[in-house]
């Protein structure tokens, strides 16, 4: 039997000084609309020479990885930490040098969501959007894929299906 070598992807910040690395295929895909991605994006992007990275609608695209399978590779000292209040849970991490939105780090959680549009070449299919409920563009929802007002169940299915793979060593 082969196994196929699970593909490796790279993001990078807009200069190249920051890299980092995702390993295998993400627990999850999607886009997302909730207030603090969106509010987050506003203040990033308010940045000197920040380079935008959501989508055309204002949606946020993610990929979500276990936390073994992402790392920062190179100038890992040039992350900074963005967080909406300081007792959020949430931080979402910036290239310092360039001020490029790299991934966000929900605190209790085992996953690291990466900003799509950091990475290049052959990126995972988007497989869902999420809490559309508070998407804020006119333009029609898109879709290409299914939509959910909020957090479906089967995101929180994928959630608990890597963490049990992630525990038995898989
Ligand atoms: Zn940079």
């Amino acid at each position: 039997m082969t196994r196929t070598v699970a593909p490796t992807r790279t993001s990078s910040c807009a200069c190249g000084r920051v890299r980092c690395r995702a390993t295998g295929a993400p627990i999850i895909s999607l886009v997302c609309y909730c207030d603090d991605c969106q509010e987050a994006a506003r203040r990033i992007e308010a940045l000197p020479d920040a380079a935008g990275f959501r989508e055309a609608d204002g949606g946020t695209a993610l990929l979500t990885y276990r936390d073994d399978r992402f790392s920062c590779t190179a100038g890992e000292e040039l992350l900074a930490d963005c967080k909406l209040s300081e007792a959020a849970p949430t931080r979402r991490v910036v290239a310092s040098c360039c001020n490029s939105a790299m991934f966000l780090k929900y605190a209790p959680g085992f996953w690291v969501s990466a900003y799509r549009a950091r990475f290049e070449g052959d990126l995972p299919r988007l497989e869902m959007r999420i809490q559309t409920l508070h998407r804020q563009a006119d333009s029609p929802l898109p879709r290409d894929v299914p939509s959910h007002r909020g957090f479906p169940i089967k995101l929180y299915a994928r959630i608990i299906a890597a963490r049990a793979a992630m525990m038995l060593g898989r």
